[in-house]
């Protein structure tokens, strides 16, 4: 084979891709199922997606591959995910500050060792591809050395990854520390060298309100304004000791979403992690400035936070642009189909049960769509990058048997998001490129 038909290539298989947000559409308006579909991608690029008879004659020289009893659709998008935490997941026993503390503040310092950082990126990395996650806005921790190392390692793959140095100038171990002036221009250098370097995009990282002083969040404030193109991430209304202490020290401000609002940190591309205790003046808040949320289950459910209101995150109408995520590491899996189950279970304790439709949707499009990335990741259709995955629905001997008795596709999907893990990525391609085979 030469070079030439390596950039052309195509899947044929079931596909699932979503046109539409089902929470607004509804679930069989938003999804674009087809049974025997094809995808013909270029250098990269889709450049068509339908029913196989219909679009088969765009066939020239494509390599193409088939999957049978599989699924192809767009690579999962991870919306908050701690990189360095990878090596402390499962930490027993405390709620959100004494976790933090306890476990957190001190694996987050071996991360001033650039090797140590180079090496949990590659592992982290290693374990995205084997769960089908191909995007994730990750925090890396104060130091710049450790955001070096996660973006060199997702360049080398060429995945498309959000990262940002964490700031924290206070209530925090001094190893983990920067000044607000610091903070400001070693996020500034990370910008300059790193912002839209092949598919990486960078975000300003305040942890969260408590970490910073409000020189700080007006620094990272500043930052933005002057490099609009970046993203914001942090974490908002996650547990309630951690809310009443927001309140101690900014007493000033309404709520802890406003705390952000009025150091500017809130609009198109800002992401806040959980969103669990928000008050209804915050969802409105959220929804006329464009911010998002990231819905982070197993995470809510590991420290205790309590269960995201998913009816009023997506009321109609002022609905809120949400992504779920596996804050990892106080969620259990990197996997984004154990996570769905999880935002599943999460829904069922607060009266709410989540389709799988719009379970898929959060993981793929509605987290493109939180991101801004809608336009280049999440969904498959002409002119997307080519991100996809292909998921075996028979991965284990259990799916198999239950997987005979399923009506359609939507149980099928849900029963993979009930049973299935990472065993179930049989293969992902990058940017149109075989990425990962399983065995
Ligand atoms: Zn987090």
């Amino acid at each position: 084979m030469n070079d030439e038909n390596k950039q052309r290539i195509a899947l044929r298989g079931p596909v699932l891709s979503f046109r539409d947000d089902p929470f607004i559409a509804g679930d069989a308006a938003a999804m674009h199922y087809e049974a025997d579909g094809l995808v013909l991608i270029d250098h990269g690029l889709v450049t068509a997606f339908g029913d196989y008879q219909q679009i088969r004659t765009q066939l020239s020289d494509h390599v193409v591959t088939e999957y049978k009893n599989a699924l192809i659709m767009p690579g999962f998008i991870d919306t908050h995910v701690h990189y360095p935490q990878t090596e402390m997941m499962g930490s027993y026993g405390k709620q959100l500050i004494d976790w933090l503390n306890q476990y957190t503040f001190v694996t987050e310092q071996r991360y001033a060792d650039p090797a140590h950082a180079a090496m949990v990126a590659d592992v982290f990395l290693r374990e995205c591809l084997r769960v089908g996650t191909t995007t994730a806005s990750v925090y890396c921790t104060v130091h710049p050395a450790s955001v070096d190392a996660f973006f060199n390692a997702a360049q080398s793959r060429k995945m498309r990854m959000i990262a940002g140095k964490v700031l924290m100038d206070r209530n925090a171990p001094a190893g983990l520390t920067d000044t607000a002036q610091s903070g400001y221009d070693d996020s500034e250098a990370l910008i300059q060298k790193w912002q839209h370097t092949g598919r990486l995009s960078y975000a300003i990282t305040p942890r969260f309100a408590p970490s910073s002083t409000p020189a700080q969040l007006e620094a990272a404030g500043a930052l933005w304004k002057r490099y609009p193109n970046s993203h914001v991430q942090t974490h908002v209304s996650e547990n309630l000791h951690e809310i009443a202490w927001v309140k101690d020290l900014y007493p000033e401000r309404s709520n802890y979403l406003d705390v952000y609002a009025h150091y500017g940190l809130t609009g198109p591309k800002a992401i806040f992690g959980h969103a669990v205790h928000l008050e209804e003046s915050e969802w409105q808040h959220l929804a006329s400035s464009g911010s998002a949320v990231s819905h982070c289950p197993s995470s809510n459910g590991f420290l205790g936070s309590g269960l995201f209101n998913f009816l009023r995150a997506k009321q109609n109408p002022n609905p809120v642009r949400v992504g779920l995520a596996t804050d990892v590491g106080a969620g259990t899996t990197l996997s984004m189909l154990q996570t769905m189950g999880a935002a599943y279970k999460i829904g069922q304790l607060g009266h709410y049960s989540l389709s799988a439709a719009k379970a898929f949707y959060l993981a793929t499009r509605g987290a493109a769509q939180a991101l801004y990335l809608d336009d280049k990741i999440g969904s498959i259709a002409p002119g997307m990058e080519a991100d996809l995955i292909v998921l075996d629905l028979h991965s284990t001997p259990l799916i198999d048997f239950r997987m005979q008795h399923c009506a359609g596709i939507e149980d099928a999907m849900f029963v993979q998001m009930t049973m299935a893990d990472d065993r179930a990525t049989q293969a992902v391609y990058i940017a149109g490129q075989l990425a990962y085979q399983r065995d």
